[in-house]
């Protein structure tokens, strides 16, 4: 940690991983406001650097291309940080279906190798988790240490479902033979600026069918619902998290628990874009053209992150909805 001469405060020194992603952007960008000084190491697979575009002039921002399976340049970056984000990693459920051996790979041999760094040089790491690890379970509402409800290992979903919880595992073997530092957040559907449609995220795919006067792609009949959280409350939530002593070494989910059915998103999106686009209702196994399962709801039981943190979300969807229109109609206009 160093001193900001200007103002005696401490500058704390934070490394993402995955920083140029959708949530890891945003979140590079909240820690910079913050007077923090932001390395980013990502790989750009699946990461962008216009997502960088409004920090990446700025003086306390340093951007390093590169894989966390580098061992070498983990391990160099983690030396110097004060605190590390783990938010690199294979997502979507387009992504992961079609390449589950990388997804596996990146998703735990990736994340052993940033585990083990910050074990080995004694700094706080923060995970993010999915609530895809509580796969197909039928409850109203998920908590933290509700069962895991997987299926078979023929289905794509499932590996990348179990190699995230294996990530939460690893996390909890490192805190208990290594002493390390952690807190594990399960994010559930995240939405708003910056994220693309290319990976299979439901409410991008619609915004940009929407645009192009597309058909809008509901699975199913729609019934089956999501809940989902402005990106810049995850953003809020996760740094109350990393920063709050009473989260370490503990799950935590973080989502907004009032779902929306898909039928009724797809309505939405075509309302907020004004969109000449019909709804049309196809099967999901065609257009993944492989094995796939779908989840009927998932709602997230946040007690335990407003016990630890007073926070709750604050944005509606409808204004992510409309965040995220403005981002991809400007994209789609260049
Ligand atoms: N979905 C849909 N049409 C699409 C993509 C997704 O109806 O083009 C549905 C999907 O079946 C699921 C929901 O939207 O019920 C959320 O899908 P997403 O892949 O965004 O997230 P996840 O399934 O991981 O919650």
């Amino acid at each position: 940690m160093g001193v900001d001469p200007a103002s005696n405060h401490f500058i704390m020194r934070i490394l993402i991983t995955g920083g140029a992603g959708f949530i890891g952007s945003h979140l590079a960008e909240a820690c910079l406001r913050d007077g923090d000084e932001v390395t980013v190491l990502d790989d750009l697979s699946t990461g962008r650097m216009e997502n960088l575009a409004a920090v990446r002039g700025h003086a306390r921002f340093h951007f390093a291309q590169g894989s966390i399976l580098d061992a070498t340049v983990v391990e160099r970056l983690v030396g110097g940080a004060d605190l590390v984000y783990h938010l690199a990693a294979a997502v979507g459920v387009r992504l992961v279906v079609r390449t589950p051996l990388q997804t596996i790979i990146t998703n735990v041999e990736g994340t052993q190798v940033v585990l083990e760094n910050c074990a080995q040089h004694g700094r706080k790491v923060f995970l993010a988790s999915t609530s895809e690890v509580y796969g197909k379970s039928r409850k109203a509402a998920f908590a933290e240490s509700d069962e895991l409800i997987l299926g078979p290992t023929s289905v794509g979903r499932w590996a990348y479902a179990c190699a995230k919880a294996l990530d939460e595992f690893l996390a909890f073997g490192h805190a208990k033979e290594r002493g390390l530092r952690f807190v594990a957040v399960r994010y559930f559907n995240t939405v708003g600026p910056r994220q693309v449609p290319e990976h299979g995220m439901v409410v991008p795919r619609f915004i940009s069918q929407a645009l192009k006067n597309e058909p809008v792609t509901v699975f199913g009949d729609g019934t089956q619902s999501r809940c989902f959280i402005h990106v810049h409350d995850a953003v809020t939530a996760t740094r109350l998290l990393a920063n709050n002593p009473d989260a370490e070494g503990e799950v935590v989910n973080v989502g907004d628990p009032r779902p929306v059915a898909i039928l009724e998103l797809a309505r939405k999106v075509l309302r907020l874009t004004g969109s000449s686009s019909v709804v049309q209702h196809v099967d999901p196994k065609r257009v993944y053209d492989t094995d796939f399962e779908d989840m009927e709801n998932r709602v997230p039981d946040i007690a335990k992150l407003k016990r630890l943190t007073g926070f709750s979300p604050e944005h509606s969807l409808d204004q992510a909805i409309q965040d995220a229109i403005a981002v991809l109609r400007e994209g789609a206009s260049r």
